[in-house]
């Protein structure tokens, strides 16, 4: 192969547009507003918009420097659909030539009646959901879409040259699950022999298309949480990539390996036949000592973060790999999809503060920087070298991001600030402070996010509503709640969260140190997007956040009510963080933000208080080496929140997945006196994890999956419940559902809600 590859790229682009034109656009679809031809017609105009956009930040029309990245829904859901591995359950959506049109696509993706849609998990360490395959031993894989091709042609006539990009084989069975019939030793990688072919025959359709170059995304390579043993990940790549090199007709082949180092599969790429292969020098290394004469695609600009970052650094970064490899080019080190699009679309943020940000135009015009040092040398970027080493040192040197008595106070901790005393005194110290009856029921913090209230806090945001009206239209709901929670006997009350935008955001605007966006949405799953806060200062707590809101709810009911807090880790996953300072220092910061929240909601008399970790999983890093240090940090920013409290103060927490026994030891040194987990969607597949674990405080399984609105029984609620008492000692069990109601509808909320209680009732009088 003679093609030269771009000296600059991005791995991807968000796909969601400036103004959610995508979400837009594929909701009216799913309301029967739009047709599928206008949502294609929206869809095409937004590629085309980007195409446009990417050349004026300085990537080029036609050197394969673009990269046509677009997806309607998810990109592992456009590799299965487009290799044909469609779910026997999904049969009747796929037409004769095989392929599945937009509603069949969506279908897959959303479900359908009984029919459960692939199952959605985290993409990486990141907060973005991907849909899992499912391949079995039937699988027919076939080129069942030409939806790349025809994006690439239709660049093509618009007059681009652009690298079409798909998640790799490798990556795409390593993602997926077993298909329901398949028998218990068959694993999906097992199949990648018969779906060769199928990418043999895209890569030779993207070439009569017009493509160059095409990108194969493997992130799958550089991670330890891969259950397939790393021989056969490793074999598995050079099998793969021995066999599309070897294909006739083809374009020049581009392996990207975002989130980490590819460490032993390195050598293993660069001994196929592959032209270029990606690094991600931001979270990975230069690998030392190693040389290639493929093209090395050096990842330094973050694609996973906002900042405007060390651009001198970056560049000294590919001139280090330069040294020892001929071949180099510059790209950002992840698809910049985890980013909002434009820091100049956020009028509301201080000019200093943007001055230090770079989001996903601004990371493009980073790399078309750099791609001009490495063509014309460094003298030829000395100014924007020294512009972005100026930002820095402003940002280093500004009011804020280092607070004196911040940093004093979080220097002088000690291991005593980290631990609560004695559970077995805090278990006695509880009990008699609470009277709790045996199999405490209680919800996970929210209730309905009803029309109403989202449209108070839109006008009060608007200035259309008062400050006092707001409060007053909170208090309302918070009284409605309360009176729910008593008429259908639940013994911890809880507020129900209704003055919370979001569970993060929430605490962010209420914090020192938090910067908000306006239009600052990353795409979360689908068509959900989450707009993170920027974390960018020393955090500090400049007055009480919750308390007024707990106090009155506890003025309404003599029932214990519980406080509601978002974890520091969660906190931390969930935003975008400061990178001049290990997570550990910003998570205690926050820590200790919380425990000053915390100590004013026990002084306010409120003697439960929940601090909700869904995230804790999520930050888990993706190489097994670093997990101690991550366990370390994380439980110990959990702890230093929660200690100051006196014994008979009842701590929760909260996760929302079932896969207990992961971080099992993790929750056990969270230390918190209950945790509730997600355990009814699995119909309590977690119980015997906690069983062998021997997990001796309060844990409530849920009885309820709030996922969908669908009202459980008695009778399921029961024979979860009873599950629950066959394996756990009956003083630990608490009854809860999943995870929060404010996705939910009161309707099915409120039947709900009876049923578990009346089980609950059911299983108290058989005791
Ligand atoms: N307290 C939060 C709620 O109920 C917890 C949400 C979560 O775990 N994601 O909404
Ligand atoms: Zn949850």
């Amino acid at each position: 192969m003679t093609v030269s590859f771009p000296t600059g790229t991005i791995l991807g682009y968000p796909r969601i547009g400036r103004r959610r034109e995508l979400k837009r656009a594929v909701e009216a679809f799913w309301a029967g507003k739009i047709s599928a031809e206008e949502l294609e017609q929206s869809a095409s105009e937004l590629r085309a918009a980007t195409r446009e956009r990417l050349v004026s930040l300085g990537l080029g029309r036609s050197d394969s420097s673009i990269p046509e990245a677009f997806s309607f829904y998810d990109q592992v859901l456009d590799a299965a659909v487009t290799v044909g591995a469609v779910p026997e359950r999904f049969a009747r959506l796929v037409k004769e030539d095989g392929s599945v049109d937009l509603a069949g696509y969506f279908t897959i993706a959303r479900g359908e009646g009984q029919d459960a849609p692939l199952e959605m998990t985290k993409w990486f360490d990141s907060n973005y959901h991907y849909l899992v395959p499912e391949i079995g031993p039937e699988t027919d894989f076939h080129l069942a879409s030409d939806r790349l091709v025809r994006e690439v042609a239709e660049a093509t006539v618009a007059g681009y040259r652009t690298r079409p990009v798909i998640v790799g084989p490798v990556t795409f069975l390593l993602l997926s699950k077993p298909s329901d019939g398949a028998p218990a030793d068959f694993q999906p990688i097992d199949r990648l022999d018969d779906l060769l072919p199928v990418y043999a025959e895209l890569l030779a359709a993207l070439t009569a298309a017009g493509a160059e170059w095409v990108q194969l995304d493997e992130p799958a390579l550089v991670s330890e949480s891969i259950d397939v043993p790393r021989e056969v990940v490793l074999e598995a790549t050079r099998r793969a990539y021995e066999a599309l090199g070897s294909s006739v007709v083809r374009p020049a082949i581009f392996v990207a390996s975002p989130y980490a180092s590819l460490d032993d599969a390195l050598p293993v790429l660069a001994s196929t036949p592959v032209e270029a292969i990606g690094l991600d020098l931001v979270k990975g290394s230069l690998p030392s000592g190693f040389t290639t004469d493929k093209v090395l695609v050096g990842g330094v600009i973050d694609g996973h973060n906002v900042w405007r970052g060390d651009l001198d650094n970056a560049f000294s970064a590919l001139e280090r790999l330069r040294s020892s490899n001929p071949n180099v080019a510059v790209s950002t080190s992840t698809s910049l999809f985890h980013v909002p699009h434009d820091v100049e679309d956020e009028p509301l943020l201080e000019g200093w503060l943007k001055s230090w940000l770079a989001f996903a135009d601004q990371k493009v015009a980073q790399v078309s920087i750099l791609a001009k040092g490495l063509t014309e040398g460094r003298n030829a970027i000395a100014d924007e070298l020294q512009a972005a080493t100026d930002a820095l040192e402003a940002r280093h040197a500004a009011a804020g991001v280092h607070d004196g008595a911040v940093r004093e106070r979080a220097a002088s901790l000690t291991p005593s600030d980290f631990s609560r005393g004695d559970y077995s005194a805090r278990l006695a110290a509880q009990e008699e402070a609470l009277h709790l009856p045996f199999l405490p029921t209680t919800t996970i913090g929210s209730f309905p996010q009803t029309g109403d209230i989202r449209k108070a806090r839109a006008a009060l945001v608007r200035g259309e509503l008062s400050h006092d009206d707001y409060v007053e239209a909170m208090r309302a709901e918070i009284r409605r709640v309360v009176d729910l929670q008593e008429e259908i006997g639940l013994d911890v009350i809880v507020h129900g969260e209704p003055e919370r935008n979001d569970m993060v955001q929430y605490f962010a605007e209420n914090l020192d140190g938090f910067a908000v966006t306006q239009n600052g949405w990353v795409q979360s799953y689908g068509s959900r997007c989450t707009r993170p806060s920027i974390l960018w200062g020393d955090v500090s707590r400049p007055a009480p956040i919750t308390v007024e809101w707990s106090t009155y709810t506890q003025s309404l009911t003599y029932k214990p009510v519980k406080g509601m807090l978002t974890g520091p880790v969660t906190i931390l996953a969930w935003s975008f963080v400061r990178d001049d300072q290990p997570l550990r220092e910003t998570a205690n910061q926050v820590a200790l933000a919380l425990r000053d929240e915390i100590a004013d909601l026990e002084a306010a008399g409120i003697g439960i208080i929940q601090v909700d970790e869904p995230a804790l999983r999520e930050l888990l890093p993706l190489k097994k080496k670093d997990h101690d240090d991550y366990l370390d940090w994380s439980v110990g920013s959990f702890r230093l929140a929660t200690a100051g409290v006196e014994d008979r103060t009842q701590i929760h927490t909260h996760l929302c997945y079932s896969e207990f026994g992961v971080v099992i030891d993790a929750i056990n040194r969270l230390d918190a006196d209950v945790t509730s987990i997600e355990a009814a969607r699995s119909k309590m597949e977690v119980v015997p994890d906690i069983k062998r674990s021997g997990f001796g405080r309060g844990i409530g399984p849920g009885v309820y999956d709030i996922h969908s609105p669908r009202v459980p029984s008695v009778e399921e609620v029961s024979e979860l419940i009873e599950i629950a008492l066959g394996s756990i000692p009956e003083r630990q069990v608490w009854v809860n559902p999943d995870c929060g109601l404010k996705t939910r509808g009161y309707d099915e909320t409120v039947q709900s809600l009876a049923n578990v209680l009346e089980a609950t009732r059911a299983a108290r009088a058989k005791a």
